[in-house]
């Protein structure tokens, strides 16, 4: 990115935000508005639209008829590709404006937004747009007499509700493959990061995507994001966020249509380090950056280090160091490795788990500590706690900031047990240069994503999923397909 360009960016003011409901920009219906504080100085940003449940209903009507009227999905799929490439390149022509617009409204540093928000969301809907004239359907190996074919058909409106730590990746992740699917989308951002997904619907009407295929509705959880939940015109219902409201969706499907809900509810995710890795100091620096990057709102955190007790006093010493080196501050300064905290309820959050290992006693071994008041955001310094017990809550629940426990093992099996000892599966991290053990381990822990000598960075081709209260279904490669194509067999007689 041209970093010399943020000043300039930085200092645009942002209009107000509307909705996208069939193809066009509009206010809730009463007319009322939420504000966008940036929690980069707590200073009013611009205005969404507080949706309505009638908003929620316009946008579900209009994905219904772009569905059923088969203006996307009846499309040739070449012309379906040739469409969201389109969108592709729109976005990467506009990648800089999105990036800092996005940090300004979630509090990402720079550095990590620019890659992981427009470019991301680049590269995986040229992912899917490619693919969509490449999936076959099959014919079954059947007796002489009969045909059996196996169509896969888009399964029509997909709801999607999404956080806030990367609305463009996550949003991205839903909306490549189910618009390269064929089905039509209604999409509500979190409260805290919409800006930057209603310009990406925009940017979709630009390139020729259909009104009603992609219709946006801002606002909050309880009223949009339950109003889609409850749709009996909503066919799957994909999320990333929170148990509790995972929980939500699910009971709002049982009571409607059972509609299909897949969802991505976070992690607890362990990081390993067998005293045999191949380099401590690349283990360190790597771990440091997988728990304190975008201060620790990552799904994928690795927040929960155990560690081989022969080195763990080493290891942490190392650690420490790099969360005190670490440029914690103002995310649209290019040097900052560690942005804001996402909103002050968050950073509360995030705090009353630290006051909680404090009075237990834990040792606060960095951090701890709300920073940078006086720049009117929210700013938590990175934070490592040792000498934590299993059943903690700040060992047991996933904290979502820039927080790092440290657990000690003596075994392997050790390690996989405390490794397995939580509700949450989504990924993992192997630190060793004993092959055999790096296989074992990738086998036993229960995570459905294991890194090893390396935290993060699996890209575009490998899916994401989670095991456990982590969630179902699957996030990224052809796989992500499955959640949007049915499959229909055709049995003929001969
Ligand atoms: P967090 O606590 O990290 O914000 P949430 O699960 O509350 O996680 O938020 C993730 C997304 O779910 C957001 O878009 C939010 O608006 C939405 N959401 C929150 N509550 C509900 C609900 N009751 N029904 C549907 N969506 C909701």
């Amino acid at each position: 990115m041209d970093f010399s360009r943020i000043p300039a960016l930085r200092a645009r003011t942002v209009p107000p935000a509307s909705h996208i409901i069939d193809g066009e920009r509009r206010a809730a219906s009463d007319g009322n508005t939420l504000d966008v504080t940036s929690p980069i100085d707590g200073n009013l940003l611009t205005t969404i639209p507080r949706g309505t449940a009638e908003d929620a209903e316009a946008a579900i009507l209009s994905a219904r008829s772009a569905f059923d009227d088969g203006r996307w999905s009846l499309l040739p799929p070449a012309a379906r590709k040739k469409a969201m490439l389109k969108w592709a390149d729109l976005i990467e022509a506009e990648a800089e404006e999105l990036a800092v617009l996005g940090v300004r409204d979630n509090g990402t540093e720079i550095g990590m937004a620019f890659k992981a928000e427009p470019l991301s969301a680049v590269g995986t809907i040229r992912h899917f747009a490619e693919a969509i004239d490449k999936i076959y359907g099959e014919i079954a190996p059947t007796a002489p007499d009969a045909l059996g074919l196996i169509h896969k058909q888009p399964v029509g409106v997909v709801g999607a509700i999404v956080p806030w730590n990367f609305p463009l990746m996550i949003g991205s992740w839903k909306l490549g493959p189910a618009l390269a699917a064929g089905c039509t989308v209604v999409l509500k951002p979190a409260e805290t990061a919409s800006l930057t997904l209603v310009r990406l619907a925009e940017l979709a009407l630009d390139a020729g995507i259909p009104p009603g295929v992609l219709n946006v509705v801002t606002g909050e959880g309880s009223v949009v994001g339950a109003a889609i939940a409850e749709s009996h015109d909503v066919d799957v219902l994909v999320f990333t966020g929170s148990g509790a409201t995972g929980r939500r969706l699910l009971e709002a499907s049982a009571r409607s249509n059972l509609k299909r809900v897949y969802l991505e509810l976070g992690g607890k995710s362990p990081n390993i380090v067998f005293a045999d890795a191949p380099n401590l100091d690349e283990a360190a620096k790597v771990s440091a950056a997988g728990i304190f990057r975008n201060s620790g709102q990552v799904c994928i955190a690795g927040s929960r280090l155990l560690v081989e007790r022969d080195i763990h006093d080493a290891f942490v010493q190392k650690l420490v160091a790099h969360a005190e080196a670490m440029q914690v501050g103002d995310p649209l300064d290019p040097g900052t490795n560690a942005g804001a905290v996402n909103s002050e309820r968050q950073l509360l959050q995030n705090l009353a788990f630290i006051d909680e290992a404090r009075a237990a006693g834990r040792n606060i071994a960095t951090g701890g500590t709300r920073i940078l008041q006086e720049t009117g955001g929210t700013y938590m310094a990175p934070t490592i706690v040792t000498g934590v017990a299993a059943d903690d809550r700040i060992v047991r629940d996933e904290v979502f900031g820039p927080v790092l426990t440290v657990q000690a093992f003596d075994t392997e099996d050790q390690a996989v047990a405390l490794a397995n000892g939580s509700d949450y599966g989504l990924a993992a991290g192997v630190w060793t240069s004993n092959l055999s053990r790096a296989h074992r381990m990738i086998k036993r822990i229960q995570a459905g994503v294991v890194h090893v000598n390396t935290y993060g960075g699996a890209d575009i081709t490998v899916p994401l999923s989670g095991v456990k209260q982590s969630g179902n279904g699957h996030d990224k490669s052809l796989h992500a397909f499955d959640k949007y194509l049915d499959l229909k067999t055709a049995w003929i007689k001969i």
